[in-house]
């Protein structure tokens, strides 16, 4: 089956970048959220990150004009009734996807599939929540998407060939060189990259290095492009958090177990870039560490 219509649902940080990736590669999307506030508020992101791309001369006026006019907006699930595959980025709580899914059977075609933008939650469980389970599968992007060249593929256990044939070539369309993961806790890039960000708040806790120096050591010694403490605020210490319990919960090994420093900073409300403070204070420029 061909795509040409997307939906994506949720328009926070990646259903926004999901749809402006789509936009710019020629497909027709249309945008639901739940909260009316949420679709002006990611419109103008979009137009602002476009608008970003276009000074840099990465896309023309034409296209980012062209690729705005292609855009929809609703509340509404009836308006993705046309959609070929609807790419769900909604928060990351099992109760709010199964809630969705059980709306979306009655709003969608027949043929359409869907697809879970999920981080850590098994895709065989939601696609066995859609009611449509061969046409279920997990697209993985990272943020910010427009930028990321990857996305990870994930079949469920009951996902067809038809399915994952149809995503991978939307994924190439898109402009992503595509990994095909299994259905496992944190799939392959969260795997192995929240284990060493949680190890990086373990050495900072235990005063192997100070927030500089981890840094500094991960960007100099490795060669990341990041360090540790730094990428660990810009993907949010609540998500890393999260994705570690879930490691622990799911595999069952002392090794994913989250570091208790990371555990204090989310306690205090220290979510890394998005809330202004958590390895370094972001209400200086440039960032002071706050260890
Ligand atoms: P977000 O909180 O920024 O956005 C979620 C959006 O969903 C919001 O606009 C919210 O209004 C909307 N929403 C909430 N309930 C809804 C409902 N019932 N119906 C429709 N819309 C609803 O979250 P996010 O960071 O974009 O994450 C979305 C998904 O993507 C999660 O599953 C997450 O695990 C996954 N993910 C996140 C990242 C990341 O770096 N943040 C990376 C890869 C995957």
């Amino acid at each position: 089956m061909s795509i040409s219509k997307i939906g994506v649902i949720g328009a926070g940080l990646m259903g926004n970048g999901i749809a402006h990736a789509s936009l710019l590669a020629g497909f027709e999307v249309t945008l639901v959220d739940a909260f009316v506030a949420a679709l002006p508020k990611a419109l103008a992101t979009m137009t602002k990150n476009m608008e970003r791309q276009a000074a840099k001369g990465s896309i023309t006026e034409e296209q980012k004009a062209a690729a705005l006019a292609r855009l929809t907006t609703s509340t509404d699930w009836h308006a993705l009734a046309g959609a070929d595959i609807v790419i769900e980025a909604v928060p990351e709580k099992l109760e709010i996807k199964e809630s969705i899914y059980k709306e979306l059977a009655a709003a969608l075609k027949p043929e359409a599939i869907i697809a879970s933008n999920t981080s850590s939650i098994s895709i065989t469980k939601l696609a066995a929540m859609s009611g449509r389970p061969d046409k279920f599968i997990g697209m993985h992007f990272f943020n910010p998407v427009p930028m990321m060249k990857l996305v990870e593929i994930i079949r469920g256990l009951a996902t067809s060939e038809e399915t994952y044939q149809a995503v991978a070539a939307l994924a190439a369309k898109m402009g992503k060189t595509a990994v095909t993961a299994h259905d496992a806790p944190g799939f392959i890039v969260n795997r192995i990259l929240c284990p060493m960000l949680n190890e990086a708040v373990f050495a900072l806790a235990e005063g192997v290095g100070t927030v500089q120096s981890i840094d500094a050591g991960m960007k100099l010694g490795a060669n990341h492009p990041m360090g540790p403490l730094e990428l660990a605020d810009f993907v949010g210490l609540d998500t890393l958090l999260s994705i570690m319990q879930v490691l622990h919960k799911e595999l069952g090994e002392d090794k994913y177990r989250p570091a208790p420093l990371l555990v204090k900073y989310v306690e205090a409300g220290w979510y890394g870039r998005k809330s202004g403070r958590g390895f370094y204070d972001y209400s200086q420029t440039p960032p002071v560490p706050t260890r």
